[in-house]
């Protein structure tokens, strides 16, 4: 199997002992595979001592360049950490902190004008795949959320009703959301949503499927390393 991205994004989980823990697994793991791990914002300096086969990357990243924005981080910052990547877009950031496809592509902007790449997040809700409106949706987010002057990025397909609840789609599913994002942009398409131990392997197998992003499975080591170790088969 070709070289696939391995995404952890950790969410609001993890310490520095636990990031110490995955660093000194890690540094023996011989593999072909990208693997980032996005911690919270607190352990993206110890980026700085991370094996050689893997990068941090942050959760998100400030609209703004810098000022008065009291809790932000911007994009500045986060590429000082020596962090190489940012999640934007996250269903959950859309969700819990009404960010819009317009701030997404703002900040898309932003982390590449500061040197890092974007994993863009875009998926359809429950909702609009049952009233067969996936593959709308993903053209307004792609038109929307993706600034057409991006050259390097990542697309991180993540159907929202198979977040964190065990259900996935087919693997025609699958490939078939995979295959019409294709064709729309040239970039790394990664699947995300449920993904484990014992599907990961499948899935990183499915046309077009250039990795994963993996939350809950992503904060147990073992899981992550057997999901690293998925593609060698
Ligand atoms: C995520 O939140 O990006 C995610 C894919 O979560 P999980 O793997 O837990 O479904």
């Amino acid at each position: 199997m070709q070289m696939k991205i391995i995404a952890g994004n950790w969410k609001m989980n993890g310490s520095v002992s636990m990031l110490q823990k995955f660093y000194e697994k890690l540094a023996d793991v011989k593999t072909n595979n990208k693997i980032i791990i996005c911690p919270p914002f607190t352990l993206l300096n110890m980026g700085t001592n991370s094996p050689k086969n893997l990068d941090l990357g942050a959760q998100d990243c400030s609209i703004n360049e810098n000022g008065a924005f009291t809790g932000d981080i911007s994009a500045a910052m986060i590429a000082e950490t020596g962090a190489k990547y940012v999640i934007v877009g996250h269903s959950e950031r859309r969700i819990y902190h009404n960010e819009t496809n317009e701030m997404v592509a703002k900040k898309a902007s932003i982390a590449a004008a500061n040197g890092l790449i974007p994993i863009i997040c875009i998926g359809e809700t429950a909702d609009d795949k049952k009233a067969g409106r996936t593959l709308d949706v993903i053209n307004a987010q792609i038109k929307t959320s993706v600034p057409a002057e991006l050259s390097d990025f990542i697309i991180a397909y993540e159907p929202v009703w198979a977040i964190g609840t065990g259900i996935i789609p087919t693997s025609e599913e699958i490939e078939s959301v995979h295959t019409h994002i294709a064709a729309l942009i040239p970039a790394p398409i990664l699947y995300g949503g449920s993904v484990n131990s014992n599907n990961a392997g499948q899935i990183m197998s499915i046309k077009n499927v250039s990795g994963v992003l993996i939350g809950g499975a992503s904060l147990k080591l073992d899981d992550f390393l057997s999901i690293i170790k998925s593609t060698d088969n």
